[in-house]
């Protein structure tokens, strides 16, 4: 006997999500984007599930190589460049693209002389002020680069600080796509500026962009305050486990560590196999929605390593055994995280290594 909880990977659910996405951009290319254990579902279930996708694109050079050697023959994008010199070699042999945000890296292009030529995206910062070059010196740098022996196609990139509140006065989207667009004007090589918040809404960065760089939206979540089902995005990780203990609570009894929820009146508590430890939220509040036997109901408590506890009272037929949905279909995970105040991406990608994981 296992354990009950279990992640339910819907590989459907990948492919469908990718063909929203190039539905959004028609013209475009598309990365689908890989980093993080493809967002906590698995690097291997991303690369069956965006298959038809133009390229992926993820930070983990050794992801990379592991896309190459499961037979991925597109583009592959690292998104963070190289770190050492040493790993421009890796980039060469295995015909990976790279992001190229510092002088570093160009000093690292400059002396590695690449035995294959190497496809690089020049990473410009418009406003976000992550990673990138200012838009003054992208000429100088396109042209730094132009000049290395063993470069092959230039790229441009930027990425948005703000897709999904574009009006957002520390950084308005519509400046970001002005800087680049000036910066990059007359400069050949192919362009990428949206994320999925990006691709989903703002139809009009497409016109000066060749390729779109959606991650979240692909997994069946949304950035931004709309529903992914708005957006016809399916959810492709359900996290569900089942119910393995009873309490039959009365008015005043207090349940989990630290006493945080209090009944009203009599109920019952339910127990369900699924912890901090597996990647539920510690800071989950009473009240974050969980579905039993379909039924919309609320955690109680604080969460435990290994356990949650849920309200069962007036559910019909709930006891141990019955289905828990923690996310995913039925329950989306953006709705989770917003009442743990965090986003659907922290909690994909924090599912913990011990949870089991099925594909479907
Ligand atoms: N492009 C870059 C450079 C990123 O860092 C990310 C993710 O953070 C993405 C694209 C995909 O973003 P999202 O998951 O919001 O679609």
């Amino acid at each position: 006997m296992s354990r009950p909880l279990l992640a339910t990977i819907d590989i459907s659910a990948l492919r469908h999500n990718l063909t929203v996405a190039k539905r959004c951009a028609p013209q475009s290319k598309a990365w689908a984007v890989v980093k993080a254990n493809a967002y906590g579902h698995g690097l291997a279930r991303g690369m069956r599930g965006f298959a038809d996708a133009d390229g992926l694109a993820l930070i983990e050079i050794e992801g990379a190589v592991r896309l190459r050697e499961w037979g991925w023959q597109k583009p592959i994008l690292l998104l963070e460049g190289v770190f050492e010199l040493a790993d421009m070699q890796v980039v060469a042999e295995y015909g990976l693209d790279i992001a190229v945000h510092c002088d570093d890296q160009i000093r690292m292009l400059e002396e590695s002389r690449p035995a294959k030529p190497i496809d690089v995206h020049i990473k410009l910062n418009t406003g976000m002020n992550r990673l990138g070059f200012k838009p003054d010196v992208i000429r100088a740098v396109y042209e730094r680069l132009r000049a290395i022996p063993g470069i092959g196609q230039i790229g441009m990139m930027t990425h948005f600080a703000n897709a999904e509140d574009a009006d957002n006065p520390g950084m308005p989207l519509a400046e970001q796509v002005a800087r680049f667009s000036r910066a990059t004007e007359g400069l050949a090589g192919p362009r990428s500026l949206s994320n999925s918040a990006g691709t989903l809404m703002h139809p009009e960065v497409q016109a000066i962009a060749d390729w779109i760089r959606p991650g979240i939206m692909l997994y069946g979540a949304t950035p931004g305050a709309r529903s992914a089902e708005q957006f016809d995005l399916r959810p492709a990780m359900s996290l569900t486990s089942r119910i393995i203990g009873v309490q039959h609570i009365t008015a005043g009894d207090a349940v989990g560590y630290g006493s945080r929820f209090t009944a009203s009146g009599p109920m019952t508590a339910g127990v369900v196999a699924c912890g901090y430890a597996d990647g539920y939220p510690r800071h989950a509040p009473s009240g974050t929605p969980v579905l039993v036997n379909g039924v919309r109901t609320r955690l109680l408590g604080t969460v435990s390593m290994d356990m949650i506890s849920v309200d069962l009272t007036g559910i019909p037929g709930a006891g141990i055994g019955s289905e828990v949905t923690l996310w995913g279909e039925g329950l989306p995970i953006d709705e989770v995280a917003n009442a743990a105040g965090t986003v659907g991406y922290e909690l994909m990608c924090a599912l913990a290594q011990r949870v089991r994981v099925v594909e479907r």
